[in-house]
């Protein structure tokens, strides 16, 4: 089973501002700024402001709310770096890949031609 939420995680510290993000999207829900180490340029990441550690506990009705925010951020995204396709990552408990535990969707530019991996 997995660990509770960390209130102390380093995205919880975002939402409080103790430390710094590059901002790009605010609401009441919801909070998008850059990815400090960005697969392509314009990789952003989506969270909500309400902590759950991942998608398995989060309320389903925060989810609902996010996803058409991320759509409108994919948009903006692809026309800010003429992007020809988006990629939408979100990685559940270590074994998946995650490394920080407060819900987050990864929006990725992609550009035909340049590979998956940069
Ligand atoms: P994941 O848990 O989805 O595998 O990866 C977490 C993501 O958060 C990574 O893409 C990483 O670059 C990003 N990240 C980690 N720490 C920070 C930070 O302090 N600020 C920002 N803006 N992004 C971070």
């Amino acid at each position: 089973t997995n660990s509770a939420y960390d209130a102390n995680n380093i995205f919880a510290k975002i939402l409080k501002g103790e430390i710094p993000s590059v901002k790009v999207y605010e609401d009441d829900d919801a909070l998008a700024f850059m990815d400090v180490m960005p697969q392509a340029p314009g990789h952003l990441l989506v969270i909500p402001k309400i902590g759950s550690r991942n998608i398995l506990d989060a309320d389903p009705a925060v989810l609902s709310k996010l996803l058409p925010l991320i759509q409108k951020l994919a948009h903006a995204v692809k026309d800010a770096f003429e992007a020809d396709g988006i990629l939408i990552n979100q990685f559940n408990e270590p074994a998946a890949g995650q490394t920080v535990f407060h819900l987050h969707f990864h929006i990725i530019p992609r550009h035909q031609g340049m590979g998956l991996k940069p």
